[in-house]
């Protein structure tokens, strides 16, 4: 395979055009007394009257230094679903490219794929749900551009062994995504801290899960200036709304919370494996680095039905393979967890 060549990968559409350039691209309100009638906006204040700044400078430069990396290789988005979508229409040519996903994994990698009218090679994991390195090399061609990891993966909730990352990012010549939603519930160090070791590496990660934030839908990309740049291109000018910005800003203050309840969350978690193990129809608990806990049973379908009717809504992840009767229980507050597990005794 042709060594890597980021110029290559674009799309040539994409590589030549030229980027919208918004009104707020061109002038900031940053307190100068201006009058700004450049944008069609309203001007009666109410505090989000104003387009948000496109390039979340404010946001970006607090995100950088709590990761401890360039605000230039930091890309924001409306969710990392959105990031994800602007990695395969940067890249992705419809109809002729392809790219390779990990199955059991997230659902999003093959909704994308084919609303974007991408090929999507699925490699299926080992029974440790690893990833088979020989098996990916060998069906990824010229026109493969993509390749995505989960780690932490959900549905499993395993971290994937880096040493097999490693060998894909030294073998194959197109980008490899590590999609890091649940990082930071796991002990080992996020894929950021080798980013300059891999000019063909991306990770995403996102305020959904660990930091509470969901319901603001905030994404964050990693990668070379390179990379971004060409994201930059073609994100929406204004992806990231004045709200997002504001709320995300405030919270990623509050580290030392969002610390505690990470803690919290995993202190549950491992009791919650503990008493699985003693529930008589759980026949596995499979190991997670997640704040959810993929779970065998007798029948998935019945005991789901089951938990419904007790007020409980689990995730049924049995059409995955690999994934024959399997339910994933997402790690609530420790009465949640107490309740769930007061419930799968009384329904043994
Ligand atoms: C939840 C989840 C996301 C979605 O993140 P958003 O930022 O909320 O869009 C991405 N990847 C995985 C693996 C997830 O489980």
């Amino acid at each position: 395979m042709d060594s890597f060549d980021l110029n290559n990968l674009v799309r040539p559409n994409i590589l030549t055009m030229q980027p919208y350039s918004s009104a707020r691209d061109e002038f900031m309100e940053d307190g100068q007394e201006m009058i700004f009638l450049d944008a069609n906006e309203s001007p009666y204040e109410n505090g989000v009257n104003r387009y948000p700044d496109p390039q979340q400078r404010d946001l970006k430069a607090l995100i950088a230094t709590q990761k401890d990396i360039d605000p230039s290789q930091i890309l924001l988005g409306n969710g990392s679903d959105e990031i994800l979508d602007l990695i395969f229409r940067a890249f992705c040519n419809p109809g002729k490219d392809n790219v390779i996903s990990l199955p059991p994994t997230y659902g999003m990698y093959n909704v994308l794929s084919t609303t974007n009218d991408i090929e999507n090679r699925e490699v299926v994991l080992d029974t440790f749900f690893q990833p088979i390195v020989q098996g990916i090399l060998n069906v990824a061609d010229e026109h493969t551009k993509l390749i995505f990891f989960c780690s932490p993966n959900n549905p499993t909730g395993n971290l994937i062994d880096p040493k097999r990352i490693e060998e894909v990012l030294n073998h194959f010549s197109g980008l490899v995504v590590i999609d890091e939603a649940y990082i930071d519930f796991a002990q080992s160090a996020s894929w950021i801290t080798r980013l300059a070791e891999f000019p063909n590496l991306i990770v995403t990660q996102t305020l959904s899960k660990a930091y509470g934030l969901a319901g603001i839908r905030l994404g964050v990309c990693f990668a070379s200036w390179e990379i971004i740049g060409i994201l930059n291109k073609i994100k929406p000018p204004y992806n990231v709304n004045k709200l997002t910005q504001i709320k995300a800003h405030d919270h990623l203050k509050k580290m030392e919370t969002i610390k505690k309840g990470i803690r919290d969350i995993i202190s549950s978690r491992d009791n919650l494996i503990k008493v699985l193990l003693e529930v008589t129809f759980v026949t596995e608990v499979v190991p997670t680095d997640a704040n959810f806990v993929l779970v065998r049973v007798d029948n998935a379908y019945k005991r789901y039905q089951e938990l419904l009717s007790e007020g409980i809504v689990v995730r049924n992840r049995s059409s995955q393979p690999r994934c024959e009767n399997t339910l994933r229980f997402t790690v609530g507050t420790s009465a949640e967890c107490k309740e769930l597990v007061r419930i799968l005794k009384k329904i043994n």
